[in-house]
């Protein structure tokens, strides 16, 4: 364990008492809890106060202040971190956090969702660092930019000429008032408003973010868009065209299949195409997709932007579409295959990032003792019990 960690409990995590002299961190859902003997109520503040701010060597000294021994302390920390529980900052992670008390109480609820990966705090860091542009303040683009920075992508662009209408407003995106405004300024708003503190400015000339979003329909088959894959930058589809949600495909230059492999596919499969969607990019769609679709839509668009960003795990949609179609909503998976007439394979990867490979992360909880070391605590790992089905079948 490194002398700097900066050991944090997330303050949703259940402190229960199982006993008068017993209490449960955790394991109330699917993950592993960790049984603690005995529980006194300073016990508890103890835990209460690992909130990420001191370095592991910090808390002990205040635990020895306190009356306990600092080796059980340590010994409760690695029982804590067997199980998954405790998040260990590094000092890098709180330069990178936003300053003040309300951005630190929001990277405690973000930061611990990056924990199940391998080196989950480099991570955070590195989602600090990143940079996204959004093309396109829709009904998607919109919600998406703003999740996108309140998992805490330090900086998120939404770049659009238009100007808001009414169909433009969704949940956590443009707001009814935006009506007439500059739609990229209203976009920087929604931003803001879910991230108050993001930077939300546009990129200076010759700066390469480090992933592009795609959020006006039929952006795939926009000649506009071949720049990215010659710039080397990865890009994403996510929109809905009429009522269906579209994500991905998810191209990383040189390694994955492009826009224009998808365009030739369909060209084979129709000869008339290519004036087909010449058609559908010569002006701008109006705004579509219930709300349902464009907020499932967007979601489903972060979680992979996060997975390449972050890494941590080869995202569903590299060379891939996920088509969600009302009133169900399922994810369709369409694959696209790089294409014969199509010279992609040869565009260096510039990144260096990858398409991100299987975290190899264990997979579901284990039962087991974790050895307490020494100290005046035991500790006994608790597996979730059975989740209670009959809750899901009708009276
Ligand atoms: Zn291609």
């Amino acid at each position: 364990m490194s002398d700097s960690a900066h050991p944090l409990l997330p303050p949703a995590t259940p402190l229960l008492h199982r006993t008068a002299d017993a209490v449960q961190v955790g394991g109330v859902d699917s993950g592993d809890g960790l049984v603690v003997h005995p529980g006194a109520a300073e016990l508890t503040a103890l835990l209460r106060g690992l909130d990420g701010r001191r370095p592991q060597r910090a808390v002990l000294a205040d635990a020895a202040a306190c009356g306990f021994d600092p080796a059980a302390v340590s010994g409760l920390l690695d029982g804590l971190r067997t199980t998954g529980q405790l998040v260990d900052l590094d000092p890098a992670d709180l330069l990178a956090a936003d300053a003040g008390p309300a951005a630190a109480a929001r990277t405690a609820a973000e930061l611990p969702a990056v924990r199940g990966v391998a080196g989950g705090t480099a991570r955070w860091a590195a989602r600090r660092r990143a940079t996204v542009v959004v093309e396109g303040a829709t009904r998607v683009g919109v919600p998406l930019a703003a999740v996108l920075a309140a998992s805490g992508v330090g900086r998120v662009s939404v770049r659009d000429r238009g100007v808001a209408s009414a169909a433009d407003a969704v949940v956590g995106g443009l707001d009814a008032g935006d009506e007439g405004r500059p739609r990229a300024l209203a976009a920087a708003d929604a931003v803001r408003r879910a991230s108050p503190l993001a930077d939300v400015r546009p990129l200076p000339e010759g700066t390469t973010p480090d992933l592009v979003v795609l959020a006006h329909p039929w952006a795939a088959a926009d000649p506009l868009v071949a720049g990215w894959q010659r710039a080397g930058t990865a890009h994403l589809v996510a929109t809905v065209r009429g009522e269906t949600g579209v994500v991905g495909p998810l191209v990383v230059p040189g390694r994955t299949s492009c826009l224009r492999c998808a365009e030739l596919h369909r060209r084979d499969a129709d000869p008339s195409w290519p004036s087909l969607a010449a058609q559908l990019t010569a002006g701008e769609a109006p705004a579509s997709g219930a709300t349902v679709t464009c907020l499932l839509t967007a979601l489903t668009a972060v979680q992979q932007v996060l997975a390449y960003l972050d890494g941590s795990g080869a995202p569903a949609t590299l060379g891939a579409t996920v088509e969600l179609r009302p009133p169900a909503l399922v994810p369709a998976l369409r694959r696209w295959d790089v294409h014969r007439d199509c010279g992609c394979p040869d565009v260096p990867d510039p990144s260096g990032r990858g398409a991100g490979t299987p975290s190899g992360e264990p997979l579901g909880p284990a039962l087991g003792t974790v050895d307490a070391g020494q100290g005046q605590w035991s500790q006994e790992r608790r597996a979730p019990g059975p989740l209670p089905t009959d809750d899901l079948r009708p009276p």
